[in-house]
């Protein structure tokens, strides 16, 4: 028996965090953990500018449910499953996913949670659990599945090398340089054709 899991981010939908905050303006939203390496400190900070912005959850997911995903986004996943169960492992929180999750088709998705006060102020974030891409694979493992695995960046590496067969997919030329062990594929098609390569069934076009 054999699974797909890919990233969200990257994969099958913009940037979350960035995207919205070049959409709402806020130029200091547009930190990653690339300038502020320590996550909690991020986090902290983000919540904290939405809360001085009075940007609540429900602003915030309109925004995000305007995004969309990629172009080919909702084809790529419909054909993933109509020949395989499908598994979206991503470290972005539910309340977000949710309006992206609805123009995918309402994949399964394992993410982490948002918790919000009575106006839809965000309150606090909670991480389901720590390397939680490679947990959720190798519990996979554990109940017999083979795993298919497509991500684009470094929180993926640890779910890539767990996987039985681990892809880049768009990823950018600093973690494909980084992680040579891992393939790099570009385009939805070249991946389509990849997991059908390593499938062990017959999986038609
Ligand atoms: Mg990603």
């Amino acid at each position: 028996m054999e699974l797909v899991c890919l990233d969200l981010e990257g994969v099958l939908v913009p940037e979350i965090w960035i995207n919205f905050a070049k959409k709402v303006g806020i130029k200091e939203l547009e930190a990653t953990t690339r300038d502020i390496p320590d996550y909690d400190v991020l986090m902290t900070q983000r919540l904290r500018i939405l809360r001085e912005h009075n940007l609540g959850l429900p602003d915030i997911q309109a925004v995000i449910a305007d995004m969309g995903p990629f172009e080919g986004a909702r084809e790529f996943v419909e054909w993933v499953r109509t020949h395989f169960q499908l598994i979206i492992l991503s470290d972005t929180f539910y309340e977000f996913a949710h309006p992206l999750m609805r123009q995918l088709g309402w994949p399964t998705i394992f993410c982490h949670k948002l918790e919000s006060d009575a106006n839809g102020m965000i309150t606090d974030y909670k991480l389901r659990q720590p390397d939680q891409k490679r947990q959720a694979v190798k519990a996979l493992h554990g109940l017999n599945f083979r795993v298919i695995a497509a991500g684009d960046s470094y929180n993926d590496t640890t779910m890539l090398g767990e996987a039985d067969h681990g892809f880049l997919f768009d990823a950018p030329a600093n973690v494909i340089a980084e992680f040579p062990q891992f393939e790099a594929l570009h385009g939805y098609e070249a991946l389509k054709q990849k997991i059908r390569e390593v499938s062990q069934r017959d999986i038609p076009n």
